[in-house]
């Protein structure tokens, strides 16, 4: 089915010393057959990371992650394409890097369980809250 998920590079992607991640992803992308919908180069507001990350207030990486993503240059997209949520998160890889499988963005660039590079989607609900608060429009 076609459909749509909700995509971050987060901050470290544009801090990596390794200049050119954001244009390995969108090949990667281009590659697997998931286009671009929509794409943002913002900075959130410590509010509206605690808003997103909502599901993990109270866990130990929570307030440390929120300063992390907070008022940094970052890109946020909606992507399309067959069956793009699973699709998205199997290239993004395991949320802990050292768990990540082989040729995944998390497997090639993440540096730890926090600082792992991309965000995706985990469902379609999530899609439909997550995409709302970036893309006001859609
Ligand atoms: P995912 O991004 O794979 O969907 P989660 O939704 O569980 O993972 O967590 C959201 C983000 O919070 C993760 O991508 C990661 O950056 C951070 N995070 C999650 N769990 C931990 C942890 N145990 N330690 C540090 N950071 C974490
Ligand atoms: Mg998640």
């Amino acid at each position: 089915m076609i459909e749509r998920t909700f995509a971050i590079l987060k901050p470290e992607v544009f801090t990596d010393e390794r200049k050119d991640i954001a244009s390995f992803i969108y090949k990667l992308l281009d590659l697997n057959r998931i286009k671009i919908v929509d794409i943002r180069l913002i900075q959130m507001t410590e509010n509206e990371v605690k808003q997103f990350y909502k599901e993990h207030e109270g866990k130990d990486f929570y307030l440390p992650y929120v300063k992390h993503m907070s008022n940094k240059d970052l890109v946020v997209m909606i992507l399309e394409g067959e069956d793009v949520i699973s699709k998205w998160r199997e290239l993004m890889g395991s949320t802990d890097p050292s768990q990540a499988r082989v040729g995944t963005i998390r497997y090639m660039f993440g540096k730890s369980t926090s600082v792992n590079y991309v965000h995706g989607s985990s469902s379609k609900e999530a899609y439909e809250r997550e995409v709302k608060m970036f893309f006001k429009e859609i």
